[in-house]
């Protein structure tokens, strides 16, 4: 290079750096980042160095101290310590997560993940943390939650799974489906198809636990669809479904689904999970019988455990090659397996399923026919038993608590309901009732109204009734042209009279005095005058009749001119002065008629009842006789010259029959004496 190009190339280099340095390298999207952090901490669980080199290589300048993507990737460096067995080195990070804004949850996450390492439970950690996490993903808006809400996925995911585990160690299999659900969630709203299957296989577990083994396996069917081109999730799945298989105790398929999970994870060069698998392939070779092939898989998978410090699928194998030492009657090599499970303690969250291991080498030591080493297994199980109850006592009381508060409060939310549907109902009925009754009620106004009203018309038409008939009965009992009573009316008064007199009263028959007046010659009147004349001078008669009587005394038209008079209880004598005074009354003053004034005369026959004289009291005569006999007096008056009264003194007769024999001859027996009269003139 020429000494000129040299300078140029010593001035324009800074000045290129300057103008490098200046363009602003633009940050992968942090979805991808993310996406290529889990997928390191996946394969750091088969080859933790490697993973732990390459992400200290590539981290970038934003993930710097103080950086907003710091947090993220700290956390995935500290789970790749954890991979590598280097739990210090993890918790160190988990010291600088803490000390950042954002990185408290991550920190607690990773704490959770170290305990879980460790062999013991991480779910009050991860609890904690993902009450954090949770803020940034609220559960049912999960796909919102990860694109606008800056929602950490995986990291809840993996708290939930942590979770999850507990609440399955405890068998808070509601609970533990509830997480698997909400953490299947997470996994689809991220896109993240590998922790999808893991959460379907997981799910598929929750359930084969609770007996629904067609729905685990339905699972177990989406998991694979989910996992299907990853070799690592598909061997995963297999896995699951190996569990659920071994819980159905379907001993041959649980072997043939580890076989094939050990196929894709060799394939997949994932030699850590391989050695679980194997682990796990121990107690299903046994449980078949295969005793031999289940100690070969063991010693494979022990030296891969051990170089991943992998303590607790370490355990695992110790026990189940003791197991199978035992049924290999190999009881020296089994007890040295034995003392180095005993080695790794107990963690008070894994007591359940430690008592069950203890119960299942109790069982084979039994069989082996060891009774001593089975009873000290069992004793340890009942002591594991005991510590698990102990420690689960607060905690089941709690969650019974929980469960009955809710559904005391469930019941009490039914109760409300169906109180309030009865109140409805009652409600309703009342109103039904109500408007029952005002119908009724109505109709029952309408009717009484209607009652009344006829009642009252009835009433009406009865008064006006009465009113016609007592003025048709006043009518037909009196006479138009006089205005005095008529012959009907003095019938009605003698009935009325009948019947109201008591039985003696009636046996003594007619009693009062009777007077019969007749105009003399009238029909000369009428003849000689016109109708008219006689008809004034028959109202003038009348009314002179009339004035002549007591108010008391009943005075009737008997016929055309022809009047009787009734007077009740009329002492002989005075009868006799009335008589005169008719008489006089009528015939003393001439009548005033169109004609000119009219003199007329009457005749008058009169008696007085019971009849004077042997006939008196003794003879009961009727009204009717006693008319006759007046009758008979007044012809005699009318015989005897007219303008004059007859009245009948005294009468003898014994008995009814003479009496009626006096009055056939009434002639003959006035001349004999047997009949008395007096005799009265009137006016010249
Ligand atoms: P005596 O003295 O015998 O009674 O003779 P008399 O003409 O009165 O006889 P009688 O009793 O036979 O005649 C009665 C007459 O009275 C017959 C009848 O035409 C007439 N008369 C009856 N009623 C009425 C009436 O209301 N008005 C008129 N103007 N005449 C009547
Ligand atoms: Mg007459
Ligand atoms: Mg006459």
């Amino acid at each position: 290079m020429s000494q000129p190009g040299r300078f140029l190339l010593a001035v324009l280099l800074p000045v290129l750096a300057a103008l490098a340095s200046a363009v602003p390298v633009t940050a992968p999207d942090p979805a991808d980042e993310d996406a290529w952090l889990a997928d390191v901490a996946r394969r750091a669980f088969d080859d933790p160095d490697a993973m732990l080199a390459e992400l200290k290589q590539r981290w970038p300048a934003h993930a710097g101290p103080g950086q907003p993507r710091e947090a993220a990737w700290l956390l995935a460096r500290g789970r790749l310590l954890l991979a590598a067995g280097q739990a210090d080195a993890a918790d160190a990070v988990a010291m600088q997560l803490m000390g950042r804004a954002d990185g408290a949850d991550r920190s607690w996450l990773l704490r959770a993940l170290t305990q879980e390492r460790a062999g013991r439970s991480g779910s009050a950690l991860a609890a904690r943390a993902l009450r954090g996490l949770n803020a940034h993903c609220p559960a049912g808006d999960e796909v919102r939650a990860v694109r606008e809400l800056g929602c950490d996925f995986r990291s809840a995911w993996e708290a939930l799974r942590i979770v999850q585990r507990d609440q399955s160690n405890r068998g808070e299999l509601v609970g533990a489906e509830a997480s698997t659900r909400r953490s299947l969630a997470l996994a689809r709203a991220g896109g993240d198809k590998y922790l999808a299957a893991q959460s379907l296989g997981l799910l598929a577990v929750v359930l084969q636990a609770q007996e629904h083994g067609d729905a685990a396996r339905a699972e177990l069917r989406a998991a694979e669809a989910e996992a299907q081109g990853d070799l690592l999730a598909g061997a995963r799945v297999r896995n699951y479904a190996a569990v659920v298989e071994r819980r159905a105790r379907d001993f041959g398929a649980t072997r043939s689904a580890l076989e094939g999970a050990l196929l894709l994870a060799e394939q997949a060069g994932a030699a850590h999970y391989a050695a679980l698998l194997r682990s796990n392939l121990v107690d299903s070779y046994m449980h078949l019988g295969l005793l031999r092939e289940a100690l070969a898989s063991g010693q494979k998978a022990l030296p891969v455990l051990q170089r991943f410090h992998d303590r607790e699928y370490e355990r695992l194998l110790h026990h189940n090659l003791a197991v199978a030492h035992i049924k290999l009657r190999q009881f020296d090599v089994a007890r040295q397996e034995l003392a180095r499970v005993d080695g790794y303690g107990v963690d008070p969250a894994e007591l359940v399923p430690r008592a069950r291991e203890l119960r299942e080498l109790g069982d084979t030591w039994a069989e082996a026919g060891q009774y001593k080493e089975a009873l000290a297994a069992f004793a340890g199980e009942r002591d594991l038993n005991a510590r698990a109850n102990e420690r689960n006592r607060a905690s089941a009381l709690e969650e019974l608590r929980r469960k009955y508060d809710s559904a005391a409060k469930q019941r009490d939310l039914e109760l409300l309901a169906r109180d309030g549907q009865l109140k409805d109902q009652q409600l309703a009925n009342q109103q039904l009732a109500q408007k029952v009754g005002i119908a009724v009620g109505v109709l029952l106004l309408l009717s009484l109204a209607l009652v009344a009203v006829t009642l009252l018309r009835m009433r009406r038409a009865q008064a006006r009734l009465t009113a016609n008939q007592s003025l048709l009965r006043a009518q037909s009992e009196r006479d138009p042209l006089t205005d005095l009573s008529n012959r009907r009316h003095f019938l009605a008064v003698m009935e009325q009279r009948d019947r109201a007199a008591d039985e003696p009263t009636r046996a003594e028959g007619f009693r009062g005095a009777l007077m019969m007046v007749d105009i003399d010659h009238f029909k000369n009147v009428n003849d000689w005058h016109g109708h008219a004349a006689g008809d004034a001078v028959i109202v003038e008669v009348a009314r002179r009749i009339r004035a002549a009587v007591r108010d008391t005394d009943l005075v009737v038209r008997w016929g055309g001119e022809e009047f009787l008079v009734f007077a009740p209880e009329l002492p002989g004598g005075d009868l006799a002065q009335m008589a005169e005074r008719v008489l006089r009354g009528i015939g003393a003053e001439p009548i005033a008629t169109d004609e000119g004034p009219l003199r007329v005369t009457a005749s008058i026959g009169f008696a007085s009842f019971p009849l004077g004289g042997s006939a008196g009291p003794g003879l009961h005569l009727h009204w009717e006789q006693a008319v006759n006999w007046a009758d008979m007096v007044l012809y005699k008056a009318k015989a005897e010259g007219r303008n004059r009264a007859v009245g009948i003194a005294a009468v003898d007769a014994s008995d009814a029959d003479l009496l009626a024999a006096v009055l056939q001859d009434f002639d003959a027996a006035c001349l004999n004496g047997q009949v008395r009269l007096t005799l009265l003139l009137g006016p010249a």
